[in-house]
């Protein structure tokens, strides 16, 4: 996979040279390249940012830089991209919420190119110009709150992309078995414990030192359930039910979720006479 990177602080992205991504970097699985929006300005203080039309607080990155960086890093694609192009991606609060199933989405693309605002963000028509030349441009967000720039949205949803690739995670089983993972449900992962089995007074659950596959499966299972249903019930509106046996049912019955017509949802409470 290629990843271009357009930013005025291209040392942001430093850290992508280390642990599994940079090793990932190293051994050809992923080409990482940084370029400066400010070698796409022509003035002598190479400005990149002016005041919002309509007034109001702030700066705004000028369309024109980065209509001259992005062409150029779309003139030099990788062969692998083929016609299908890259996909553009454009951190931003206004985005959709960036998921492990976009995670698993762009780590299918052979060819990802992150445009990073900065100031109040990038004049909106620069997203409009690309979607209307066909280019699929994805704005996304971490969350719902602000940060001064996309370069933490970038390291973010590299390293999410990249660990999904094909050889950059030594044993590909686990990410298979983590929270959010497709083949996981969507659930959140059962607690984990590891050595020593007694470790200040707290015990490791006995039934993961019982040797019995199927009672540490069911109870992972049911931990995976629960756990889902206290801290994050939103998930369960994307649980399939038909994915659901009746052990699944009567665990999220306990925790006060009932099958609908796509996920769980909470039981109705009862009404008082
Ligand atoms: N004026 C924008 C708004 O209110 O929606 C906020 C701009 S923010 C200060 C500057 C840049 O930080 C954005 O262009 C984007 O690149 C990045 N950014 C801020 N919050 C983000 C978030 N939640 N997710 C992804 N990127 C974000």
């Amino acid at each position: 996979m290629r990843v271009d990177v357009v930013s005025i602080f291209g040392e942001y992205l430093a850290p992508l040279s280390l642990s599994l991504i940079g090793k990932a970097r190293t051994q050809g699985l992923l080409e990482v390249r940084v370029h400066d929006l400010r070698e796409h300005t022509h003035d002598r203080h190479r400005t990149v940012d002016d005041t919002p039309y309509g007034g109001g607080a702030g700066l705004l990155m000028k369309p024109e830089p980065w209509g001259e960086a992005l062409d150029a890093v779309l003139a030099d694609p990788p062969e692998s991209a083929g016609e299908r192009g890259p996909v553009l991606l454009v951190p931003s609060p206004v985005g959709e919420v960036f998921t492990q199933v976009a995670a698993v989405e762009l780590a299918a693309e052979p060819w990802l190119v992150f445009a990073c605002g900065r100031y109040e963000g990038i004049d909106a028509r620069v997203v409009e110009h690309y979607r209307a030349r066909g280019v699929r441009v994805r704005e996304v967000s971490l969350g719902d709150y602000v940060l001064n720039g996309g370069e933490v949205a970038v390291l973010v949803v590299v390293e999410a992309v990249a660990r999904l690739l094909p050889g950059v995670v030594g044993n590909a089983a686990s990410l298979a078995e983590e929270s959010h993972a497709s083949e996981h449900d969507g659930l959140l992962e059962h607690p984990a414990y590891t050595k020593p089995a007694t470790w200040r007074g707290l015990d490791v659950p006995a039934v993961l030192s019982s040797g019995d596959h199927g009672a540490v499966a069911r109870w992972r299972r049911e931990q995976a359930l629960r756990r889902t249903a206290r801290r994050r019930p939103d998930l369960l509106a994307r649980l399939d039910p038909a994915r659901c046996g009746a052990a699944d049912l009567a665990v999220l019955a306990e925790e006060g979720f009932v099958p609908g017509a796509h996920g769980f949802l909470p039981a109705a409470p009862a009404v008082a006479d």
